[in-house]
């Protein structure tokens, strides 16, 4: 079962890379299994995500996190499990009933002590971290939310991570329509906006990487 695969790869060299790298803890699959019969199921991100993103946390030794965009928790999930007994999630998010399912899973990992959720629009929530003060309190931030608000939801993640910390930005290739100019949605306009600003901004060491949708590294100076 593979998810919000965009990657111009064969599905057998696909299975094989899953093969001999993925290592997924149980409650993990039991997760995954249990959205890939939801109706937004392709919101989930893809198993090798996740564990990257578990791996990008420990190599910078990371605390404190923030989520933009939770859906059912895969991604917080896999986070929350590489964070040390002290860490931190801020988890931000507008659908009670999709957070209800991570909430579920956060209790049965037992990492629900380790995040915090706030249920409102995520520029709100974002703009309410920074009148408490937390700016560059962050060690990483992960946003997948809606594609129009990518740009402000960086803006704002940029102040609240400290000099050093790391930005990932899922679904930046957008299954390929950023290439076909014939799409133009808003959130495929967004996007491709999203990644023509990045690229071209300094306060930022950045990598786009090809996995799964397409993932944005911004590490910032
Ligand atoms: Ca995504």
């Amino acid at each position: 079962m593979s998810t919000g695969k965009t990657l111009n790869i064969t599905q057998n060299l696909h299975e094989y890379l899953l093969s001999v790298s993925l290592s997924e803890p149980e409650v993990l699959l039991q997760l995954r299994q249990e959205t890939a019969n939801h109706s937004r199921a392709n919101m989930q991100v893809a198993p090798e995500q996740g564990q990257f993103l578990a791996l990008l946390v420990k190599l910078i030794n990371a605390k404190k996190t923030l989520e933009v965009g939770v859906f059912t928790g895969y991604s917080s999930l896999s986070v929350a499990l590489a964070l040390p007994p002290d860490g931190k999630i801020i988890a931000c998010d507008v659908s009670e009933e999709f957070t209800s399912v991570a909430r579920r899973y956060w209790e049965k990992a037992g990492v629900a002590d380790k995040i915090d959720l706030l249920l409102a629009p995520g520029t709100e929530s974002l703009q309410y971290l920074l009148s408490q003060g937390q700016a560059e309190t962050f060690d990483f931030a992960f946003i997948d939310a809606d594609k129009e608000n990518y740009y402000s939801y960086y803006e704002s993640a940029l102040k609240l991570v400290r000099p050093g910390g790391l930005i990932a930005i899922d679904n930046v290739l957008w299954s390929g329509r950023v290439i076909q100019p014939e799409v133009e949605d808003s959130a495929t306009v967004a996007i491709r906006e999203f990644n023509s600003k990045l690229s071209q901004d300094d306060r930022i060491d950045l990598s786009l990487i090809a996995i799964a949708d397409g993932l944005t590294l911004a590490r910032k100076r």
